[in-house]
C-alpha cells in the first residue's frame, strides 16, 4: 500500500507506491558499455589536446601528458572569477552580478569510460582533485556555495562521452543548501545532535537499507527516497567538510564510492546517474548561517548518488511532490546481493 515518507534533510515528501512498480525501461540501452577507448583524436578532454580548452588550473601529474585528473575553467563559464561583486535590488527582486567559477574536471585520462570502470587510483586522484580546488576556492571570500556534481548519460544532459565533473562556486545558496543547513540546525537546537550523525545511528541499527559498509563510511538507500535506487554515502564519524577528508581516509572513500557506482552499473545495465557532494559553504563566511550556533558541530556532509532512469516509473513533480515505486529496504538488500564478478570491484 502507498504511503508518505518525509526525508528530514531536505524536507521533501515521497509517496512510496510499490504498486505501480515496473520494470525499469532498459529495452533501448546499450546491453554493454561502450569499450573503453584509449583516446580519441578529436575529443577536447583527451590528454594531448589540451590546447582545445583553457589552460590548466590543476592536474594530478606535473608531466603535462601524462595526467589523470585536469581542471580547468569552463570556456562558457555560467560564473566569473574576474570583476567584483555587485549586489543591488530590482525593483523587489535581487540581484548579483556573475562573479564565480565554474569549473571543468576531466575525470579520467581515458575516453569515453564510467566512472564504474576507470582504475581506483584514479578515483581517488579526482577526490583528491576535487578537494585541492575547493580548498583553493575557499581563498576567494566572495564565494559562498560550491557545487560538486557529476553527470553520467544522457539522462542527465551529458553532452560528451569524455566523463567530467563540474564544480560551481557561486556568492548566492542556493536554495536546497539553505534548507540543508536549516534542517541540520533546527535538529541541533533541539536535540543537541546531529541529524546526519541520528539518520547513520538509524540505518546501522534497523540495517534494512544498508548497501555497503566499510570501517570510515556507509552507503544505504534512503528512507525517503525520492528516485529508484537513490544512494547516500555519508562517513561513519562528524565532519562538516568533505575538502577536510584526511588524505589516509580517501582510499578508503574511493573503494567504497566507486563500488557503489560499479553495483549500479550491474544492476541497472550503464545507467545514466548524476552525484553531489553536500558539504559545507565556505568555512570564512559562515557567521551568516550559523544563527548562534557552530556549524561544523551541526552540518555533516554527505553524497547523494541518482540513478535516472528514462520513464522509469518515478514521477518528479515541480512542486517537490516525489512518486518512488522502489522501496528502500527492496532495493539496498537487491544491491547489496548482486552478483559481481570479482575482477569488477574496486582495484
Ligand atoms: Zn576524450
Ligand atoms: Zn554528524
Amino acid at each position: 500500500m502507498a504511503g508518505l515518507r518525509r526525508d528530514p534533510l531536505s524536507n521533501h515528501w515521497v509517496i512510496l507506491a510499490p504498486e505501480r512498480k515496473r520494470k525499469p525501461n532498459v529495452a533501448n540501452r546499450k546491453k554493454t558499455s561502450p569499450a573503453p577507448e584509449s583516446t580519441h583524436p578529436l575529443c577536447p578532454f583527451c590528454p594531448g589536446n589540451e590546447h582545445f580548452t583553457n589552460p590548466s588550473i590543476y592536474q594530478n601529474s606535473g608531466d603535462s601528458k601524462n595526467w589523470q585528473v585536469r581542471v580547468f575553467a569552463n570556456k562558457v563559464p555560467a560564473l566569473r572569477i574576474e570583476g567584483s561583486l555587485e549586489k543591488k535590488g530590482e525593483g523587489m527582486y535581487d540581484y548579483i552580478n556573475g562573479i564565480g567559477a565554474h569549473e571543468l574536471i576531466v575525470n579520467s585520462n581515458y575516453h569515453a569510460i564510467s566512472l564504474a570502470q576507470i582504475p581506483l587510483q584514479n578515483f581517488q586522484n579526482l577526490l583528491s582533485a576535487y578537494q585541492m580546488r575547493i580548498k583553493d576556492l575557499y581563498n576567494d571570500h566572495r564565494l559562498l556555495s560550491f557545487q560538486i556534481f557529476h553527470n553520467h548519460g544522457i539522462e542527465t544532459g551529458a553532452f560528451y562521452d569524455h566523463s567530467l565533473s563540474q564544480i560551481i562556486a557561486s556568492p548566492a545558496l542556493p536554495q536546497p543548501a539553505n534548507q540543508l543547513i536549516g534542517s541540520m540546525r533546527d535538529h541541533f537546537l533541539q536535540k543537541q545532535r546531529c541529524l546526519v550523525c541520528d539518520i547513520l545511528r538509524e540505518n546501522q541499527d534497523s540495517r534494512k537499507r544498508i548497501v555497503l559498509e566499510n570501517d570510515d563510511f556507509l552507503v544505504f538507500a534512503p528512507y525517503a527516497s525520492r528516485f529508484p535506487f537513490e544512494l547516500q554515502l555519508t562517513p561513519k564519524w562528524h565532519q562538516h567538510d568533505f575538502a577536510l577528508l584526511p588524505e589516509n581516509k580517501l582510499n578508503a572513500l574511493a573503494q567504497i564510492f566507486q563500488e557503489s557506482l560499479i553495483r549500479l552499473h550491474y544492476a541497472l545495465d550503464n545507467p545514466s546517474f548524476q552525484f553531489f557532494i553536500h558539504s559545507t559553504p565556505n568555512p570564512h563566511r559562515l557567521s551568516m548561517l550559523e544563527k548562534g550556533e557552530s556549524l561544523p558541530i551541526f552540518f555533516h556532509w554527505y553524497i547523494e548518488i541518482i540513478p535516472r532512469l528514462q520513464s522509469a516509473v518515478g514521477i518528479d513533480t515541480l512542486n517537490g511532490t516525489y512518486i518512488n515505486p522502489y522501496l528502500p529496504e527492496e532495493i539496498a538488500p537487491f544491491l547489496k546481493n548482486i552478483n559481481i564478478m570479482e575482477h569488477y570491484l574496486p582495484k
